[in-house]
């Protein structure tokens, strides 16, 4: 891969819009870990208390506000800002002020949208504290062995990888557990890979993460499910001890840990899954699935946290991100009926259920995977054509641990 993109690839996105960036050229954020003196912690910790104030000031003020219109709101926030001068001025950088108020922007518009879709959104409610303080374009300098910043100094950090692009922001973050970390956000130029002449579609899954409209599956890693008892094991003992004390911190401290191990794995996963799609086709067709949607449709648990934790929107975000760097595409077709439908007749199964592995086409006979045949459905959708199955092939299974230590195919 021309660009190192491996391991962390992290969605700033209320950051992101308010940078300002090149013609065609993408942001990436890569984390490494930072060390902060004593100091500079409490100095920190600090900084976070502050940025609490003024973004719960900020909140009381909207809520006042009740109004839709965001331009007076976001006037009205700045204000806040230097209203509250006091706090701030000479303590922190000024610069890195305004991105609280670009958060809280980002929030309210979010919950806005939700609102004229008719969903029931309940108001925004006050931060104890802050964990994440951004230094955009301003107040940063990079060394070989750390970051200094404004206000703060110098802090060390491991710079365990290259940074490619031009550096456009520093942001330092306390991880939930107790850890620090930089975020080096750097503005990179698109580097198309060769084209294959290869185009496919994919059906998204919970017992197998992805089937290929070509007859490739991937496994469903299910990850939280092996790490299950040990995270109820830690959720029981951290609700048997008092909020704040040592004991409860310590325990809190395993669970965040544990649940860290576990999005690490995943994404790193996902991050292998997705640089083998972009490489290997020109066209990836996807099912354009709401899965706020599959939530609130299927309400056994156990279902509901398989879909979370398959993670389809880190999946689509890494998909999306890699095809514009690579200069290939990722098209969303409508999802109806994808599992339902034959994709060699077009008959539609109603009687299809969840448990059905193969599907069993009433009309013309065909047989297949029934996943394997979701992802046909959403190739022909996509490009407007049938295309014949492949039958009697079995599906090229890869299990997690290969996708993990070897190759995928091709
Ligand atoms: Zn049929």
């Amino acid at each position: 891969m021309p660009h190192n993109l491996k391991g962390k690839f992290i969605n700033l996105e209320y950051i992101n819009k308010n940078m300002s960036r090149g013609k065609g050229k993408l942001m990436i954020a890569y984390k490494f870990r930072a060390y902060p003196t004593p100091e500079q912690e409490k100095k920190l910790h600090e900084i976070f208390a502050t940025e609490a104030k003024i973004y719960n000031e900020m909140i009381k003020k909207a809520n006042e506000m009740n109004t839709h219109d965001l331009k007076t709101v976001e006037k009205t926030l700045r204000q806040i800002i230097h209203d509250l001068e006091s706090l701030w001025k000479g303590k922190i950088y000024s610069m890195v002020i305004y991105p609280i108020e670009e958060k809280l922007l980002y929030n309210l518009k979010g919950l806005a949208r939700l609102k004229k879709k008719g969903k029931k959104v309940g108001s925004l409610k006050p931060k104890e504290k802050f964990t994440f303080l951004f230094y955009r374009h301003h107040g940063f300098r990079l060394d070989i062995d750390g970051v200094e910043l404004s206000k703060l100094g110098k802090i060390k950090v491991l710079f365990h990888r290259p940074i490619e692009g031009k550096i456009k922001g520093v942001g330092i973050k306390l991880d939930k557990d107790n850890k620090w970390y930089v975020y080096i956000v750097s503005e990179i130029t698109p580097k198309p890979l060769p084209k294959t002449g290869k185009v496919v579609a994919i059906d998204w899954g919970i017992e197998k993460l992805l089937t290929t409209s070509d007859g490739i599956a991937i496994q469903n890693p299910l990850i939280l499910d092996k790490l299950e008892e040990r995270i109820k094991r830690l959720q029981k003992a951290l609700s048997r001890k008092k909020k704040g004390s040592k004991n409860y911190e310590k325990t809190r401290v395993r669970l965040a840990k544990l649940y860290k191990y576990a999005k690490n794995l995943i994404n790193d996963y996902l991050h292998k899954v997705t640089t083998w799609l972009v490489k290997n086709y020109d066209v990836i067709y996807v099912e354009n699935i709401r899965v706020e949607k599959l939530i609130q449709t299927n309400k056994a648990k156990k279902l509901r946290r398989h879909i979370l934790q398959a993670n389809y929107f880190k999946f689509l975000e890494l998909l999306e991100y890699k095809a514009k760097l690579y200069g290939k595409q990722v098209i969303k077709v409508s999802p109806k009926n994808t599992s339902k439908k034959c994709s060699r007749c077009g008959y539609v199964n109603q009687k299809l259920s969840l448990n059905d592995r193969i599907f069993k086409c009433p009309k013309c006979g065909l047989e297949i995977d029934r996943d394997y045949n979701a992802a046909l459905n959403i190739l022909n959708a996509g490009l407007g054509q049938p295309k014949a199955p492949v039958e009697g092939k079995p599906l090229l299974y890869i299990s997690f641990s290969e996708g993990v230590y070897s190759k995928f195919p091709g």
